[in-house]
């Protein structure tokens, strides 16, 4: 009675609420690994927590622009265009406290009720419940194994009514660490074309953790950028440079409208997220790529060792990954297999 209705649509993100289990039963001395969250073991790099040190060290422990500051936003302008071929200014750009805020802020800045957003399923967990919390309806578009959990253009397609205002893309995956390919983002991009009105959330967290390290990175934007204005990047210093705790996610828009709207959104909310981590992440983002590679190999080894073992054990199917640290597998035979053992 007390709570408001939009508390009852929604529930703890599943990966607290493990995370949260996990911790009370090695309090209680079980001896347990924690696969619940999707974050990298490594420590932050040096160069990365030195700047945090200086930035405490010389007092920019005051707010800050509710973007983000000035400096951090043109390492983000300078990122996309060195690292993606994509041009914004810096009002086509904000800083919040992680991708996660990132996407929150946006769907509180675009939804309005009832309107359909399409989230290609394995997905992240938190979409749903973030939709439902800006009054959207979550459409969930259900991709096989057989498809390798990718959407296809026809699905796509065939969910698209009145009302959709929005897509979720996310690739690399989490869950299933599977990347779309640049005819596959074509494909979709052509459907999109036609149906002038829906937005792309491109969350592009893992766009660092490819595999193959031959492979470039790509968007849909990178391959239809006729979609400019229609693709919000959602990106973020957690997974690439081993930041979760430091809480610093950006985004970016062609339409200024749709950052403006966030930014109005995060000024009313938490405003700037936190100055020490924002120039940790100018030094991550202007420090090149390089201390992400002995992680990215330690993935790849890793992902490469699971999925051979996991393909070991009778009645579990698990497809080889392409990026992110993840794997989802099938174990539907094996658990008959129990039931009828
Ligand atoms: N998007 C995806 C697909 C994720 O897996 C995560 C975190 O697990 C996020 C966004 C949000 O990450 P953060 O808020 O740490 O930037």
């Amino acid at each position: 009675m007390l709570l408001a209705n939009r508390t009852t649509l929604i529930k703890e993100s599943p990966t607290f609420a493990i995370l949260a289990e996990a911790s009370l039963m090695k309090k209680n001395g079980l001896d347990v690994v924690v696969l619940a969250a999707g974050e990298p073991d490594f420590d932050t790099p040096q160069h990365i927590k030195n700047a945090a040190i200086e930035a405490i060290n010389s007092g920019k422990t005051k707010y800050t622009p509710v973007s983000g500051t000035i400096s951090l936003k043109q390492a983000l302008v300078d990122k996309y265009k060195r690292e993606n071929n994509l041009n914004y200014s810096a009002k086509q750009v904000i800083v919040s406290s992680g991708g996660k805020h990132c996407i929150y802020n946006l769907l509180q800045a675009i939804l309005n009720d009832g309107d359909e957003v399409i989230i290609p399923a394995p997905y992240w967990v938190s979409y749903p419940d973030m939709v439902l919390l800006a009054g959207g309806k979550p459409i969930i578009a259900t991709c096989d194994m057989t498809d390798n959990f990718k959407l296809s253009a026809a699905k796509l397609q065939s969910l698209i009514t009145p009302n959709t205002k929005a897509l979720f893309l996310n690739s690399p995956s989490n869950p299933t660490g599977m990347v779309y390919t640049s005819s596959e983002l074509h494909a979709i991009a052509n459907v999109l074309l036609e149906n002038p009105n829906i937005l792309v959330i491109s969350d592009d967290l893992y766009e660092h953790l490819l595999f193959d390290t031959s492979l470039k990175f790509q968007n849909i934007l990178n391959v239809e950028p006729q979609l400019y204005n229609r693709v919000i990047l959602i990106n973020g210093a957690s997974k690439a440079y081993s930041m979760t705790g430091w809480r610093i996610g950006f985004a970016a828009c062609g339409n200024e409208n749709i950052i403006k709207a966030m930014e109005n959104i995060q000024s009313q909310s938490t405003s700037n997220p936190c100055s020490i981590s924002q120039y940790a992440a100018e030094a991550a983002l202007n420090g090149g790529l390089d201390c992400v590679k002995p992680m990215l190999s330690a993935f790849i080894e890793r992902h490469n060792y699971v999925v051979n073992r996991l393909n070991k054990i009778r009645g579990i199917k698990c497809l080889p990954a392409q990026g992110a640290f993840y794997v989802f597998f099938d174990c539907s035979e094996a658990i008959i297999n129990l039931i009828d053992s």
